[in-house]
C-alpha cells in the first residue's frame, strides 16, 4: 500500500479531473493536503475512491494540485523526466531541422510548471511551482544524460513564482550566460540569455515572422516592439526594401543592430515608445508596406482586461493609421487574459477608427514547439491576427 499523501476531490473537479483536466483548484479539495508543504507529490482520487493520478501540490497557490502522471503514486525522478523530455524532443525533431526551439512546454508536454528554450547546446529553463522547483535535481539530470548541455541558465524571475511562494533568482547552473546565436527561419539572431527579456528569444513568433517575411520582397517594414529584430531581420533577409524596428529598449536594438550586420543587412533601429512614435509617422504621413505590432502584455491580469483591451484598440488605429494602402498589418497580443475573439474585435475597431477596411487573411499563434494542453485551451497565449488593408 502507498503511504503517500491522497487528496480527494469534490464529485464535479473529479468528473474534471478523469476527462482530462490536469488543474486542480484550491475550493475542489473535498479532503486531504491539510498539513504538507508546497511541492509535496500527491496521490489525487475522486470522491467515490477512484485514483485519477499523481500531482504536485501546493497549498499556497489557487491551482492547488497539477497532475502530472495518470497513475497514482508516480514521483519526479530522473526517469520520468527522461521519458517526457525524449517524448518533447521528438516532437521538435519532426518540425525543425535545427536545435533551436521550446523544448518543453509546461502542461502542453506533461511537464507542469516548466518552460525550457533550447538553442542548441544552451538550455534555458523556467519553473514556475514548488513541486517542479524540488525536482529540479532529477530533471537536470535527465536533461545532462539525454542531450549533453554545455549551459543550463535558471530564468526563475518571473513573476507568477509569487504565487507559488517560490523566490525570484537567474542563475547559471552550468557553463554562463551571455550572447548567443539563435537559428530561426534560415536567419541567425543574435539573443543575450543574462540581460534580455523572457528567456532571452521568443519562439512563439517563428511561424508568424516567416509569414511576414514572405511578403517582404521589395516592401518597406515597420517592425514595432522589435526586440532584438525577430521581424525584421527576416524581413530584411526576404529582400525588403526598407526596415525599421522600433523598440523602447536599447539593449534589444543593439541586439537586432548587431544581428543584421553579421548577416550583411541593413535594417534603422529606432529608440522610443510606440504610440508616441506612431503618432509621429503618422503626422508626417509617412507609411509602411507591411506594419508589425507586437507588443508587450497589455492585459497582465483579469482586472486590468478593460484598459487592457482599449490600449489594444488604440495601437489597431495608430498602426492603421501607417500601414501604406494596400499594405498588410500583424496586430499580436501575448496575454493569457484577453479572449481571442475579444482581440479581435478591437483590432477590427481599431482600425475601423482609422478610417480604413480590412480584410482578415491569417488568425493564428505560436508554433508547434508550444503544445497546447487540449483541456487548458486559455494557455495559447499568442494570437496573431494579419490583415490586408484597402
Ligand atoms: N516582436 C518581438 C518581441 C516583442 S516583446 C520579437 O519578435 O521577438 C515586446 C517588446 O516591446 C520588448 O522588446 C520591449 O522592450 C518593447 N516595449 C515595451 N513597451 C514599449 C513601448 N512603450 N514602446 C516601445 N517598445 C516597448
Amino acid at each position: 500500500m502507498s503511504k503517500r499523501a491522497v487528496i480527494i476531490l469534490k464529485p464535479r473537479a473529479g468528473r474534471r479531473a478523469r476527462a482530462g483536466a490536469p488543474w486542480i483548484f484550491s475550493n475542489e479539495i473535498a479532503a486531504g493536503g491539510e498539513s504538507l508543504a508546497p511541492g509535496s507529490v500527491v496521490n489525487v482520487r475522486g470522491d467515490d475512491g477512484q485514483v485519477l493520478g499523481s500531482g504536485f501540490f501546493n497549498p499556497k497557490s489557487l491551482i492547488v494540485a497539477r497532475l502530472f502522471a495518470r497513475t497514482p503514486d508516480e514521483a519526479a525522478t530522473k526517469a520520468f523526466f527522461t521519458e517526457r523530455l525524449t517524448h518533447a524532443l521528438m516532437l521538435r525533431e519532426r518540425f525543425y531541422s535545427r536545435p533551436y526551439y521550446r523544448l518543453v512546454h509546461a502542461e502542453g508536454d506533461g511537464l507542469p510548471g516548466l518552460i525550457i528554450d533550447r538553442f542548441d547546446d544552451v538550455f534555458v529553463l523556467q519553473i514556475t511551482i514548488a513541486g517542479m522547483e524540488l525536482a529540479l535535481g532529477e530533471l537536470i539530470a535527465a536533461l545532462r544524460d539525454l542531450l549533453d548541455p554545455a549551459t543550463i541558465i535558471l530564468r526563475n524571475d518571473t513573476p507568477a513564482r509569487a504565487l507559488e511562494g517560490l523566490p525570484s533568482y537567474v542563475r547559471a547552473e552550468l557553463g554562463s550566460a551571455g550572447r548567443i546565436v539563435v537559428e530561426e527561419n534560415g536567419a541567425r539572431y543574435f539573443a543575450d540569455l543574462g540581460s534580455g527579456q523572457k528567456t532571452g528569444w521568443y519562439y512563439d513568433q517563428r511561424d508568424n515572422r516567416a509569414f511576414a517575411a514572405a511578403l517582404a520582397h521589395r516592401r518597406t517594414v515597420l517592425d514595432a516592439y522589435s526586440y532584438s529584430g525577430g521581424f525584421g531581420i527576416l524581413a530584411a533577409q526576404a529582400g525588403a526594401k526598407e526596415v525599421i524596428c522600433l523598440d523602447s529598449s536599447e539593449s534589444a536594438l543593439a541586439l537586432a543592430e548587431q544581428s543584421a550586420a553579421a548577416n550583411r543587412l541593413s535594417v534603422r533601429a529606432v529608440k522610443a515608445d510606440v504610440f508616441e512614435e506612431l503618432s509621429r509617422l503618422a503626422a508626417r504621413k509617412e507609411t509602411f508596406d507591411i506594419v508589425v505590432a507586437d507588443p508587450p502584455p497589455f492585459v497582465k491580469s483579469k482586472k486590468d482586461l478593460e484598459p487592457g483591451a482599449k490600449a489594444y484598440r488604440k495601437l489597431a488605429r495608430l498602426a492603421a493609421d501607417v500601414t501604406a494602402r494596400g499594405g498588410v498589418l500583424l496586430l499580436a497580443s501575448c496575454s493569457h487574459n484577453i479572449p481571442l475573439e475579444r482581440f479581435a474585435g478591437e483590432c477590427a475597431a481599431g482600425i475601423s477608427r482609422a478610417g480604413r477596411r480590412a480584410s482578415l487573411i491569417r488568425t493564428s499563434g505560436a508554433g508547434p514547439d508550444h503544445p497546447v494542453h487540449p483541456m487548458l485551451p486559455e494557455s495559447a497565449y499568442l494570437k496573431a491576427l494579419v490583415y490586408a488593408l484597402d
